[in-house]
């Protein structure tokens, strides 16, 4: 480690959860952050900050002045310009250390070459169970999260006989709307969400045990209230029982 490095990172490399080691680890990690959004836009810096070495960004979207609330990354004088090529240069500019790939279009599953975590930040369930099931075809470790009001949930699906999928967890979820749009969504609960995300990225890529594989987690900041339901593989499940 170069001691650039060790400056950056200083007030992560005493966690004796992070240390050299794991800090070499997020070095050598690429994680896909899939969509540019509210997630999406602050989780990212979060993981181009703590050193992840390689990070990548789908979204085929545009920056709009709706957006901005709850999406601070981006600027009113950007508006109508693509959000990977904004959040990307604003990721590079943060840490120049980071390699930032841009895919200004839909996720694809031909994406997922050589990349170790998926970031879900998508808003639409259509979107979502395909990243999840591209993710799990591939082995590829997927945090998630949603948010609608001021309410919001995570969990993270790792591929395996034992684990439950996305599909197991949401059987019939196939809508295609924009949730947001339809029933508005407070911009700091979006970014609890992203942070916790982001935590989430990094205790797996540092090997942390007791994460949120598993089990749901309940965000309620209408109510100020936090749960977790635990999460069952489903004999039937319509995807990973077929596999
Ligand atoms: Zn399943």
């Amino acid at each position: 480690m170069r001691d650039e490095d060790i400056l950056r990172h200083a007030r992560q490399l005493v966690l004796p959860a992070i240390g050299a080691g794991g800090q070499h680890k997020l070095m050598d990690a690429h994680v896909m952050v899939v969509g540019c959004g509210g997630l999406g836009s602050i989780a990212a810096p979060y993981l181009v900050g703590a050193g992840v070495g390689h990070v990548s960004l789908v979204d085929g979207g545009h920056v709009d002045i709706a957006n901005l609330h709850r999406q601070w990354v981006f600027r009113s004088d950007q508006q109508g310009m693509a959000k990977t090529t904004c959040l990307g240069a604003h990721l590079t500019a943060l840490n120049p250390n980071v390699v930032v790939t841009c895919h200004h279009q839909l996720f694809d599953p031909t994406l997922l070459q050589n990349v170790d975590l998926v970031l879900d930040c998508t808003d639409n369930a259509r979107a979502r169970t395909l990243i999840a099931r591209s993710c799990w075809n591939a082995g590829i470790t997927l945090v998630s999260a949603g948010v609608i009001g001021m309410n919001g949930q995570a969990t993270t699906f790792i591929p395996g006989k034992d684990q439950p999928c996305r599909d197991c967890v949401f059987p019939e979820d196939d809508s295609t709307d924009d949730a947001c749009a339809a029933l508005g969504v407070l911009g700091p609960v979006v970014g609890q969400l992203a942070s916790i995300q982001a935590t989430e990225a990094i205790r797996h890529l540092v090997g942390m045990n007791g994460g949120l594989e598993g089990r749901l987690m309940m965000v309620e900041m209408g109510e100020i209230d936090l749960r977790f339901i635990k999460l069952k593989k489903q004999k039937n499940c319509r995807f990973c029982s077929n596999i």
